[in-house]
């Protein structure tokens, strides 16, 4: 069968293939510790559930505009004011089905064949994907782990080229957990001065920032930068509403209606009820989003203190989102009864086949030495799992 050159060109999403696997060893009956997800383990706080149930009581269950309802593309607006310091009107925000969907439509709306998009490395998994099936030339940054795993300005300035079309960020960084200071993104925005490149700013894990740490929006930071700036964000990670599926994103005008145009031809508006839940969560009070922070961080600082103690696994200590980074390359070589473990994706399925512990290798992420593990579950199957990991390790040779 022939298929599109561009979709024979991308692969299946790693982090979604691992939970798969994962997912089904549990269900033979393999108790399998899973350091996988990318969702918090907490449920939606009632309240926003109790608005989706309103929505259907009141018949809220038919095509709505679009773009989103008027009035959560205004309640974004305003949150983009209160929290990012963005001057944004409802028109120039696209709400979509997850903040995927919006990358994706912002890749396809933007990128000519050939064009190429920064992305610096390690990365999440999705953007080099989308960017190949949008026809353009993914073409990724290594940063290095000594300078916290950040973009250095010298770095995107020797990248940016005559086809530069866009620069992804992305603070706090899946799957490292770093955060951009104001001063690093700023000296970003100087970097980006004497080129025409769009920013595209992958904020979903802003509210998940810990010990101090401070979430900027580039697009706040250098007013340059603001018309050419896409910043993406949703509801998925600091409201526990992965499934509902509400992304959203704000920018240039142009951009924003050329990504509308798209939707409007390909998925219509995101789900009519999860719209009325997300107006719900941007408008009311959030102490559950503290308590849900505390919780990630005491769990953040556990999982560290004990990847610490492991011999030979080195890690930078994350400042957001919800995982852990370990560099796992001294283990590569060793062999698990008797065979040698090639590199860390081998041993990353040798520990979920033989050790029962699911973790996603770096590879996908860019980071091929690396292990992704995360804290976004129970406090007992983090410590579960990271017993198995340590006796998994003790036992290679
Ligand atoms: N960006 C990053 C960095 C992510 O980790 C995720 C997780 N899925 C997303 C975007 C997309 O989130 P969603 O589609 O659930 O809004
Ligand atoms: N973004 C999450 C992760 O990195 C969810 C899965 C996905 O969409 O990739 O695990």
């Amino acid at each position: 069968m022939r298929l599109s050159r561009r979709v024979g060109s991308i692969v299946e999403s790693a982090t979604l293939n691992v939970a798969e696997r994962a997912g089904a060893l549990k269900a033979r009956g393999i108790d399998v510790a899973t350091l996988v997800a990318g969702q918090p383990d907490f449920d939606t706080p009632d309240e926003i559930k109790a608005a989706a149930v309103e929505a259907i009581r009141q018949g809220f269950t038919k095509y709505t505009a679009s773009s989103g309802i008027p009035e959560l593309r205004a309640a974004i607006a305003e949150k983009f004011r209160k929290d990012n310091g963005l001057v944004v009107s409802p028109e120039d925000v696209l709400v979509s089905c997850g903040a995927k969907h919006s990358l994706f439509n912002f890749f396809a709306a933007t990128c000519e064949e050939g064009d190429e998009v920064l992305i610096p490395a390690p990365y999440w998994v999705s953007y080099p994907e989308q960017v190949k099936a949008a026809g353009a030339v993914p073409v990724v940054v290594p940063t290095r782990e000594e300078e916290g795993w950040k973009l250095r300005p010298e770095a995107l300035t020797a990248a940016l080229g005559p086809r530069t079309r866009a620069v992804v960020l992305n603070s706090p960084n899946n799957p490292t957990g770093a955060v951009y200071s104001a001063e690093e993104l700023a000296a970003l925005a100087r970097a980006l001065r004497g080129h025409d490149a769009l920013v595209l700013s992958d904020e979903i894990y802003e509210k998940l920032i810990y010990g101090g740490a401070r979430h900027h929006s580039i697009a706040a930071l250098e007013p340059a930068l603001a018309g050419r700036t896409v910043t993406v964000n949703g509801m998925s990670k600091a409201y526990a509403m992965t499934g509902w599926r509400i992304g959203y994103a704000a920018g240039p005008r142009e951009v924003i209606e050329a990504m509308a145009r798209l939707q409007s031809q390909t998925t219509s508006n995101p789900v009519s009820i999860a719209q009325k839940a997300a107006l719900a969560a941007l408008t009311r009070p959030t102490p559950d989003l503290a308590r849900m922070v505390a919780e990630f961080d005491r769990r953040r600082l556990t999982m560290v203190e004990r990847l610490r103690r492991i011999p030979e696994l080195p890690l930078a200590v994350p400042q957001g989102a919800f995982y852990v980074f370990p560099r796992l390359s001294a283990y590569v070589g060793r062999r698990l009864n008797g065979s040698p473990l090639a590199n860390v994706s081998a041993l990353a399925d040798a520990l979920l086949e033989v050790g029962h512990v699911a973790t996603v290798p770096g590879e996908p992420f860019g980071a091929p030495h690396h292990i992704r593990i995360s804290y976004a579950v129970a406090p007992e199957v983090i410590d579960r799992g990271l017993d198995r990991l340590e006796r998994f390790l003790a036992s290679l040779t």
